[in-house]
């Protein structure tokens, strides 16, 4: 048995310094220095930004940026196309407006958490409730007074990733709680420093039936030492939105056929809708950019991979990653010949190494593709599956996939914020993360490899082996996997 594993090993060594192979590495190589040239990546970056600015799905500044990043493939040589999916609803923000009043007059800003119930534009008035940090007991001690009352909950300051994570386990246990509870409305505490603020979705996505607003940090910090000390307030709350039923929207799918395999297929992806109060430049701009760049470079060199690439960019991310569903359903019938899907979106912090799930085998294939990025690391990457992004569906259909795993950086604090604009990018670290993620793409589009889809039972393994059911629950998408209605049905 020992014997053969290393005969094995052997063949794969052996493998790796065949001719073909030599050709791959150059590519790599060669990929990896346009990468780190001068491209137009930051003037698409500035031009996606400032020009176009938030583009929340649903949204005209959307719809202009699909058309941005059709020209971009199609002026690069590029074939691409956009392929259509269905929103389950339309919810687009057009006035938020909040005022105090009772012990202490004052006016804070506020945003609506998108999926919020909305209000009539004469607004809706209540008292406020200190709801602590929302936890079972904080809820309690109110007793009675929660009906029909603004709840206010406190939050910490957001530093990283981490803290976001936990940002998001909270809301939705809060929501869970609060929506058996007949309140006027939920309003956090705003957790981004320096008062910017921020779209958060409501825990229940489209079926979310909460009134609930974010306020601007010190202000709701005032108005909880108001409650506290034991003065009456009250908030009056005006949320109005553009809402409709679902509809359609659209992914920009470009494509560098396959020489050898053009039936097999290599994704790499980055969402190109955003949230509207900045103008999505770390949230995901700066990935866009870098995946047209990789494009346009491979192009312009004249690189043709084995295996088809399709340089993906996601819509209706956001709003419950229906872009990248979209394209699993649509692909159904090709999804047992997509070696890899691997999404970038955590800014322009640098590219630590890769989360992984799928085939065993997988990490192997991972550590053979960053060779030629080598010295660029050093890489940890990680088997554990990520929820949180376009790598989603392609994880829950058994599709070996990859997400960036980038230092924090400055993520966290402008995440979804008025703050996350084209200044936040780290232009020189983006340019180094897009020769790493060249080097991936090209190795896994070149190398000589096998990771074969997972069935449902696999993955029922992995959901009960590790968090990612927990994961599954807080970013609502476990009961759709329960049902069948999304997933690897068999
Ligand atoms: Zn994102």
């Amino acid at each position: 048995m020992r014997w053969s594993v290393r005969l094995v090993a052997l063949a794969v060594v052996l493998a790796g310094v065949g001719g073909s192979q030599l050709a791959a590495d150059d590519g790599a190589e060669r990929l990896v220095a346009a990468m780190l040239g001068e491209t137009p990546m930051i003037s698409d970056l500035r031009e996606l930004t400032d020009s176009i600015g938030g583009r929340p799905t649903g949204s005209a500044a959307n719809q202009r940026s699909v058309e941005w990043a059709l020209e971009r493939f199609r002026e690069a040589g590029v074939e691409a196309r956009t392929e259509n999916f269905e929103m389950p609803a339309l919810w687009l923000e057009t006035r938020a407006a909040a005022r105090v009043s009772g012990a202490a007059t004052f006016s804070p800003r506020v945003a609506a958490k998108p999926f919020s119930r909305t209000t009539e534009s004469a607004g809706v008035q209540a008292p406020v409730v200190d709801g602590g940090r929302g936890s079972e007991s904080d809820l309690e001690r109110l007793g009675d007074r929660i009906q029909g009352a603004f709840v206010l909950l406190e939050t910490d300051e957001l530093e990283d990733i981490p803290g976001l994570f936990a940002e998001y386990a909270n809301d939705a246990a809060v929501e869970n709680r609060l929506a058996q509870h007949g309140v006027a409305g939920v309003i956090y505490q705003g957790s981004r420093p320096g008062n910017q603020l921020y779209r958060h979705n409501a825990f229940r996505g489209p079926k979310n039936t909460l009134l609930a607003a974010v306020m601007e940090r010190d202000a709701a910090a005032r108005l909880l030492r108001l409650v506290r000390g034991g003065a009456e307030v009250e908030l009056w709350l005006a949320l109005e939105a553009q809402t409709g039923p679902a509809y359609e929207a659209h992914n920009v799918i470009a494509e560098i056929k396959g020489s050898a395999e053009p039936e097999e297929f290599v994704v790499i992806g980055a969402h190109l809708d955003s949230w509207g109060l900045g103008t999505g430049a770390l949230d995901n701009g700066c990935n866009v950019a870098m995946v047209i760049d990789l494009a346009r470079q491979m192009q312009r060199l004249g690189l043709t991979p084995r295996r088809t690439i399709r340089f993906a960019l996601w819509n209706g991310e956001e709003q419950g990653l229906n872009g990248s569903w979209g394209y699993v359903r649509h692909h159904a019938e090709e999804l047992d010949r997509h070696v890899m899907a691997s999404s970038y979106d955590i800014g322009s912090g640098r590219l630590a190494g890769f989360f992984y799930s799928g085939a065993p085998g997988l990490g192997e294939v991972l550590d053979r593709a960053l060779a030629p990025v080598g010295g660029l690391g050093p890489y940890v990457n990680l088997d554990l599956p990520i929820v949180g992004t376009d790598n989603y569906d392609f994880m829950m259909e058994g599709v070996s996939n990859l997400v960036g795993n980038q230092e924090s950086a400055n993520y966290g604090p402008n995440y979804h914020a008025r703050s996350d604009t084209f200044e936040r990018v780290d232009q020189r670290q983006l340019r180094l993360n897009g020769a790493i993620a060249a080097a991936v793409t090209w190795g896994f589009a070149n190398l000589d490899l096998e990771l074969p889809r997972a069935t449902r039972a696999q993955l029922q393994e992995v959901i009960d082996g590790t968090d990612l059911g927990q994961q599954m629950w807080m970013f609502g998408t476990l009961e759709d996997w329960e049902t069948g209605r999304r997933g690897r049905s068999q």
